[in-house]
């Protein structure tokens, strides 16, 4: 029997809550993040981590606003750089642990409410990486 769990709308939907944007050290940002949202931002991408990111091991992340939020965000629940969000804003919740742990998926829905849980394992694999593998070929171009 054909599994009614196809695509990605079938097991997400942003519910725009907002979060996920919400507290220390969640944002990582690539080279790439950077320099795509010092463009979007006509900001100086050399200054840009000293203004906009914290550190978080060996990694940077975004810095929070006072209300503790991403320093991107707006109190209208907005992505203010939606168009160039990091990388690991756009994929989620399509990250490649849950190609090889699908169980941390329902995990995670505890504090998103836009993932459906109980999806088959399987499906929820399946999914996932074919969400992934898009989101990959259209950040390479
Ligand atoms: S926590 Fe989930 S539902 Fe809420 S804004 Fe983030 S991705 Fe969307
Ligand atoms: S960059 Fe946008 S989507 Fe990502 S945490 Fe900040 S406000 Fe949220």
């Amino acid at each position: 029997m054909d599994s009614e769990f196809k695509t990605c709308d079938d097991i997400f939907e942003c519910q725009l809550c907002g979060d996920c944007c919400n507290g220390f050290g969640g944002t990582y940002v690539t080279r790439q993040d950077i320099i795509n949202i010092s463009i979007y931002i006509n900001f100086d991408p050399k200054k840009f981590i000293g203004r906009y990111c914290d550190t978080s091991g060996s990694r940077y992340v975004l810095t929070l606003g006072k209300d503790g939020c991403c320093i991107f965000f707006d109190k209208n629940k907005h992505c203010t750089i939606h168009p160039v969000k990091p990388y690991m804003c756009k994929a989620w919740p399509f990250i490649q642990t849950i190609i090889k742990y699908p169980e941390n998926w329902d995990a995670m829905a505890n504090s998103c409410p836009g993932m459906k849980k109980d999806i088959p394992y399987k499906d929820l694999q399946k999914i996932v990486a074919m969400e992934k593998e898009g989101l990959d070929k259209s950040s390479r171009t």
